[in-house]
């Protein structure tokens, strides 16, 4: 059967709006394949890590929990009931159960020692170990108890550190308040730049 250019769009307006082409109601169809694919998963509430928008979600979690079973991730919406969205996530936050899933996630620090040209998988110990030594010697150089006036200032400015986006709000702020302690004054997060 030819269909013609107005033909196909009139088809496809009528099927977006739950109504087949053939004059058939598709909406029950498409709220069922809907309901098939969340049925049994846990709904937790959370925030978009991504920026400082702050978009309500909705992720739905498969598994019971279970000794023989991996919770997982099955499916990720914006919140409704979110006043910041209402329902709504932009295409980076609609992609952020990857964050959680996608098989292209390290699990292993790399690191590119000096003067080499490639990364390397580290161990969290000696990743740790390495931060940990430069980040004491770079503090320990650079830190300033007063400034040129003789005022107590107390800050490190040998060091700055720019917040991951993906974090969530307890780390940013164990994060803050640890980077804080140790006299940081360059200090940023991803999502504001
Ligand atoms: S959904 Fe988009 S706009 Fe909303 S917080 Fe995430 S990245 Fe920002």
């Amino acid at each position: 059967m030819a269909i013609s250019r107005r033909t196909f769009i009139k088809a496809s307006v009528a099927g977006a709006a739950g109504i087949s082409a053939l004059g058939f109601n598709l909406q029950p169809a498409q709220a069922a394949v809907r309901q098939l694919k969340i049925r049994n998963a846990k709904e937790y509430r959370t925030v978009c890590p991504y920026c400082a928008v702050g978009c309500g979600t909705i992720a739905y979690v498969h598994g019971s929990g279970g000794l023989n079973t991996t919770n997982t991730v099955i499916h990720v919406e914006g919140d409704p009931d979110s006043p910041i969205n209402g329902g709504t996530l932009c295409p980076k936050g609609a992609s952020q159960m990857q964050l959680a899933i996608s098989p292209r996630l390290r699990h292993q620090p790399l690191l590119r020692r000096a003067g080499a040209a490639d990364w390397e998988e580290v161990s969290w110990e000696e990743a740790m170990t390495w931060f940990a030594r430069r980040f004491k010697d770079t503090r320990d150089a650079t830190f300033e108890e007063r400034d040129e006036q003789g005022n107590t200032v107390n800050r490190c400015t040998g060091i700055g550190w720019v917040g991951s986006a993906t974090v969530s709000n307890e780390d940013a702020y164990l994060i803050s308040k640890t980077m804080r302690a140790m006299g940081l004054v360059y200090y940023d997060h991803q999502a504001r730049i």
